[in-house]
């Protein structure tokens, strides 16, 4: 039976609402307030995106426990998440999963895994706590319009045309437009969604014959076809795909780039140095070198360096229309710095977005500045919360995004307790 009048209702059975729910009915538990939560889940299945993230191993967190690193990591958010990660970030993360049972590992690039390599022991941790503080879950029901009460609190409709009434609603509802609406509808602003963390397609180059090659580092500048022309820059380990190119680097400029992509639809052009970060003077040395102590060897035979893969230096070869029979001795002038600069600064045109890596989220949702970030509450609307990904902070692949609900859904549900069940006079 649902009950007609609620302390707190929370829309959204993802990773943030479900933090929120936990922490706030934990903590009234534990102060003896009383004061039902009750969590509104439009889909049949609570924390579906939890089940399936990471592959289904659910990255839940990144080892970054500098809280100012760990904001670097958030293409929108950033510096303003320093107060929220002060106070509840990986560390605290990994501690609060801990205690109620759930061990984390990692992996070699920073990663953090449920030792059980699972998403559903996730799923289960967190269905298992939050049923154990008393939170009330109803699924297929979604939130549907909510109304602020003069005297406070709020009126819900709710899909099946229920009513019921709250003192403090939190809105956890992800990137679905539903929620941006009720936010729109309780006075906030609302960043235009675009998608972010996705791999590029190149207009129809060879380079996509060499799909598998890795290049680590590689590195990537970015220039937008819009108006005015945007900049970016990323380096790390890229992979070379039968579209284009992905890989972690690709879907870290790609967020960073977001908007700005968006906005030149997905076109403009892209260096790649392969050289692994050397100066042009470096490799002009090294091909001296190379000229001298591998003169009689064949370009096909000794690449320059071990660790350029051999089928992408074929392949330069080719482009640039140099036989790879030719000895290192014979390489003439005008090749070897049409070579160099192939190493330092190929240039690919970016024809458009590929699909997306493993980890897909969208940038943009409720204008941060009309959220106080130590409580994650409406400063338009006193009682309205706000949590993980409808707010406007996307974080780079790695489980930062999730990271970000498990801080933003803890911060609110300890001040939707500390506030109170009447706290808005309802
Ligand atoms: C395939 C995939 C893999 C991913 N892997 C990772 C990963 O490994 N690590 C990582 O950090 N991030 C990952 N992400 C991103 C991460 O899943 C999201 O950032 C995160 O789930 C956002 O959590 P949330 O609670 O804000 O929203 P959501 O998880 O989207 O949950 C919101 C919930 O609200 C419900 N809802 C919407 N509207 C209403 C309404 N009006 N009333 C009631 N309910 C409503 C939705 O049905 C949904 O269940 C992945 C994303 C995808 C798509």
């Amino acid at each position: 039976m649902l009950p007609s009048q609620v302390s707190l209702v929370i829309a959204g059975g993802g990773p943030a609402g479900f933090m929120a729910a936990i922490t706030a009915a934990e903590a009234r538990l534990a102060s003896g307030v009383p004061g039902a939560v009750l969590v509104l889940e439009a889909t049949p299945e609570p924390l579906h995106k939890v089940l399936i993230s990471g592959g289904g191993r659910c990255n839940v967190t990144h080892a970054c426990w500098d809280p100012l690193a760990l904001v670097g990591h958030y293409p929108r958010g950033g510096k303003a998440l320093r107060g929220p990660f002060s106070r509840f970030a990986t560390a605290e993360s990994v501690a609060w999963f801990e205690r109620r049972g759930l061990t984390l590992v990692q992996e070699a690039d920073g990663r953090l895994f449920p030792s059980s390599q699972r998403s559903s022991s996730v799923v289960e941790t967190l269905r298992r706590e939050a049923s154990r503080a008393g939170v009330l879950l109803l699924t297929g029901e979604a939130l549907q319009a909510a109304s602020a009460l003069p005297a406070g609190g709020f009126q819900l409709r709710l899909r099946s045309g229920a009513q019921v009434r709250t003192d403090q609603l939190l809105l956890a509802t992800g990137s679905h437009p539903s929620g941006h609406r009720l936010a729109a509808a309780l006075g906030h602003t609302v960043v235009p969604p675009v998608p972010s963390l996705f791999t590029l397609r190149l207009v129809d180059h060879p380079l996509v014959d060499l799909a598998g090659v890795v290049m680590d580092p590689a590195g990537l500048e970015l220039t937008t076809a819009g108006t005015p022309p945007r900049r970016h820059r990323q380096s790390g380990p890229l992979l070379i795909t039968h579209w284009g190119l992905s890989g972690p680097t690709v879907l870290r400029l790609t967020a960073f780039a977001a908007r700005d992509l968006k906005q030149a639809g997905y076109r403009g052009e892209l260096k790649v140095d392969w050289s692994g970060g050397r100066s042009q003077p470096q490799l002009q040395q090294l091909f001296a070198e190379l000229r001298r102590d591998q003169a009689r060897k064949q370009l096909t035979n000794a690449r320059p360096w071990p660790e350029l893969s051999r089928r992408l230096w074929l392949h330069l070869l080719d482009r640039l229309g140099i036989d790879g029979e030719l000895r290192w001795a014979d390489l003439g002038r005008r090749p070897q710095e049409a070579l160099i600069e192939a190493l330092r600064a190929s240039r690919y045109a970016v024809a458009g977005r590929g699909p997306f890596g493993e980890e897909f989220v969208t940038a943009g949702g409720v204008a941060l500045g009309e959220v106080n970030l130590a409580t994650m509450e409406s400063s338009r609307q006193p009682g309205l919360y706000l949590a993980g990904e409808i707010l406007d902070v996307d974080g780079v692949t790695g489980g930062f995004n999730f990271q970000h609900c498990w801080s933003s859904g803890w911060l609110a549900g300890q001040a939707i307790a500390a506030a109170g069940p009447n706290a808005n006079g309802g």
